[in-house]
């Protein structure tokens, strides 16, 4: 192509022609779960080239594509590319939406811009993997030069090894390691200009990502902002207080702001983990955090990680159990059960909260998926990949690693689990940790006029309680779906056949 002739934008965002000489090819910034501009390592490398630079987002699909995004994600992919693509506008910049076949796609964009080099930040999932290093032979065939870096991790699966080796299956000790050994790089600054060629783009609204007919995403936009500004808004909210209390507070999922609210953000790298554990450290260093938040929150950063260490090494994370002994627990197959589980129909109200909570915000409180996933999989004896399928679909923060960690954590067949008998109670569950309500009665509305003393297990009050709270059992709120011991008794008893086949 004649470079020359190629489209910039100017800072201002004005069309001109090229001043660079044609000496100097651009340098295609491939971005997938990396939607930022500060601290990224693959646009910082490129800007340090004082090339010009072309901001590119494939939306993969076909064979190696990877798992496909469930509809709650594909609504923060909307709103986040729609933001970035903002945000490199204001350097004078395009972002450059393009669909299809990865190489295909890069392949078209290195032949209308004459680019002779592809940055990225690397991927951690099986089908990524694979799909990255297919693309970087192909583009090495060609003679392009192809760059990864690291972005999303503190730590690469690969680096942190125990004494003999082998990856961590534990978290506490993963977690002393990394602490022990973790630096945070200084900080990549924000390129002041992003200019470079203007290839032929796709509307970000062609991707089709935003739900139609129906459009169930209406409870979403009051709660979230996705894109960088807000996610360190998010940061600085949380460390301007909540941070404090979080040791306590971050159990209790009636308590507004008692989390961070980061993890869509992390999820599509609107911010990165070496962000914040910088800024933490910072502010405990400065005294402006107490050490007690603030590394209770950095652990928890920790646990994300562990999840990639996982499906680093288990790159069927979400298909197959970790422990292989799971294989021949004698699930249940029940369509209605996992209906009534799926639509917060269950009867137990904490379970019910927590699923309407995540079928209106696309988010759910940590407390509440561990209740809801000890639940389906144990008081429902269902298995847990569907749990795990129906969150990667309605959760804004579904991610490829936490996701099925977490589901295998919670359901016992997971590395480091908690064990398969130990059973959550839903109602001493609902009464430590929403013991005032708060959260239930926001989410179950229909019950919120039972005392206290009832509101976990509606079925103890009496006709007179009932009717004064204007429900009538089995109609405005449903009956119990299970009697919580005989079906503790049903999973443990399923749990027991297990271990005999061992
Ligand atoms: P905060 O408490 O503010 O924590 C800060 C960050 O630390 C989070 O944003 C997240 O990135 C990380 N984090 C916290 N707890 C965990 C954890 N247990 N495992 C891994 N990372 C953690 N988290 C996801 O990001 N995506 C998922 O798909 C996901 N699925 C889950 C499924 C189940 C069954 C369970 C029990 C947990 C799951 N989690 C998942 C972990 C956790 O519930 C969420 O990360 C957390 O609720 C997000 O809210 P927050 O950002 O306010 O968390």
């Amino acid at each position: 192509p004649n470079r020359l002739a190629v489209r910039m934008f100017s800072d201002t965002g004005n069309i001109r022609k090229s001043a660079l000489p044609a000496s100097a090819p651009p340098i295609i910034v491939w971005f997938r779960e990396d939607l930022r501009l500060s601290d990224n390592p693959a646009l910082h490398a490129a800007v340090r080239q004082e090339r010009p630079i072309v901001c590119l987002y494939i939306h993969m699909n076909g064979e190696n594509a990877g798992r496909p995004l469930g509809g709650a994600s594909q609504w923060w992919l909307d709103k986040s590319l729609k933001a970035f693509s903002r945000d490199i506008e204001q350097l004078g910049g395009q972002l450059t939406v393009q669909a299809g076949d990865g190489s295909a796609c890069l392949d078209r964009v290195i032949d209308e811009t004459g680019a002779d080099t592809v940055y990225w930040n690397r991927r951690y999932a099986a089908a990524e993997r694979d799909a990255d290093a297919e693309i970087k032979a192909h583009l090495k065939d060609r003679g392009i030069d192809a760059e990864s870096f690291n972005a999303r991790l503190l730590v690469e699966p690969w680096v942190l090894k125990t004494g003999s080796g082998g990856f961590y299956k534990v978290f506490t000790p993963f977690w002393k390691a990394l602490r022990a050994c973790y630096e945070a790089p200084a900080a990549l600054p924000r390129p002041k200009s992003l200019t470079g060629p203007a290839p032929e783009t796709l509307r970000i609204d062609d991707l089709g990502l935003h739900p139609e007919k129906p459009d169930w995403s209406t409870g979403f936009d009051a709660i979230w902002s996705p894109g960088e500004t807000g996610a360190l808004n998010r940061l600085n909210a949380f460390l301007d207080g909540p941070v404090e209390a979080y040791p306590e507070e971050r159990d209790h999922p009636g308590k507004e702001d008692g989390t961070s609210g980061l993890s869509p953000h992390l999820r599509f790298g609107e911010i990165g983990p070496a962000q914040i554990w910088r800024t933490v450290t910072s502010a405990m260093e400065a005294g402006r955090i107490s050490e007690d938040g603030g590394w209770k929150f950095l652990s928890e950063i920790v646990w994300r990680e562990f999840s990639y260490v996982l499906l680093y090494y288990r790159p069927d994370l979400a298909e197959a159990n970790y422990n292989s002994d799971f294989d021949h627990m004698p699930w249940r197959t029940d369509e209605p059960a996992l209906k009534a589980w799926q639509t917060g129909q269950t009867g137990y109200p904490i379970v019910d909260a927590g699923m309407r909570q995540l079928w209106e915000t696309g988010w759910m409180h940590n407390r509440v998926r561990m209740i809801v996933a000890s639940f389906l999989t144990k008081h429902l004896l269902l298995n847990w990949q569907n749990g795990e399928a129906w969150f990667w679909d309605t959760l804004v923060d579904a991610d490829p690693a936490s996701n099925p960690a977490s589901w295998q954590w919670t359901a016992g067949s997971g590395a480091d689990a908690a064990p398969y008998f130990r059973v959550f109670n839903p109602i001493t569950q609902g009464q430590k940790f929403d013991a005032d309500g708060a959260y239930v009665r926001r989410w179950c509305p229909e019950i919120a006029g039972l005392p206290d003393k009832h509101l976990h297990s509606p079925w103890t009050a009496d006709e007179q309680t009932l009717s004064r709270a204007g429900i009538t059992l089995g109609e405005d709120y449903p009956c119990p779906l299970v009697d919580h011991k005989s079906a503790r008794e049903r999973a443990l008893e399923a749990y027991e056949t297990l271990k005999s086949q061992r």
